[in-house]
């Protein structure tokens, strides 16, 4: 079993669902401990970047990561556009030009899209950010035996990590400036990045 740029492409277009129902709760999440604008950050975000992706039909992973990504990039002004863009970027430049990528390779790039994400934000594990819900779903991805069972094991490992931020104090991004009034809440780029692992378990 491989999984393909078609299914990167449904799985995108899964997330974009995912995001747009559950808008204001990912706005109520960040309006507890950040700005109140995730949800329409990641609505709008996603929206645009799925119009380039359907008028563009990548055909390897790297044109997908990169039409993702640029759109993301151009259309959020928030932290999470830039976050996410490089994901994208990252995580299909490493497929190359691969059409479809077995369990390993593509364990490979998504380790490759958090490491990029890490890069660009400078935050470990335990800092209350995407990051947490990113981490894990890489490490489900690197210890699997077949790519079925081992994205849903992610997308499992992805939920357990996003809940763990709830007691967390924020060390990045704007849910930090609350300090330990911070905990108590679930961080918001961690449910977003929870429903992109799930959307990509489901394609
Ligand atoms: P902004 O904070 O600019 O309003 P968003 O609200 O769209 O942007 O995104 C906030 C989310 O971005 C946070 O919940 C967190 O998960 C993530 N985030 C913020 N800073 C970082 C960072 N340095 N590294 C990783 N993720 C981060
Ligand atoms: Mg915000
Ligand atoms: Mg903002």
């Amino acid at each position: 079993m491989a999984f393909s740029v078609e299914n990167l492409v449904s799985a995108f277009k899964a997330f974009t669902e995912e995001i747009g129902k559950n808008r204001e709760y990912l706005t109520d999440l960040d309006a507890k401990i950040g700005d109140g604008d995730h949800g329409s950050n990641m609505a709008r975000g996603t929206k645009a970047a799925l119009e380039k992706l359907e008028a563009a039909e990548p055909k390897t992973y790297a044109e997908f990561g990169k039409t993702v990504g640029m759109g993301l990039v151009s259309s959020v002004g928030g932290a999470s556009g830039p976050l996410y863009g490089t994901f994208f970027l990252r995580f299909g430049a490493a497929g190359g030009d691969a059409e479809e990528l077995d369990l390993a390779g593509f364990a490979k790039a998504f380790r490759a899209g958090v490491e990029g994400v890490v890069a660009r934000g400078k935050a470990q594990a335990g800092d209350k950010t995407m990051l947490d819900a990113l981490f894990p779903a890489a490490d489900a991805l690197d210890a699997g035996s077949d790519l079925g069972s081992a994205l849903k094991k992610a997308q499992e490992a992805a939920e357990a990590g996003r809940d763990a931020t709830e007691p967390m104090v924020a060390h990045k991004g704007r849910a930090s400036y609350l300090g330990e009034r911070s905990a108590g809440t679930i961080d918001p780029g961690s449910a977003s990045a929870t429903m992109l692992v799930s959307a990509l378990a489901s394609a």
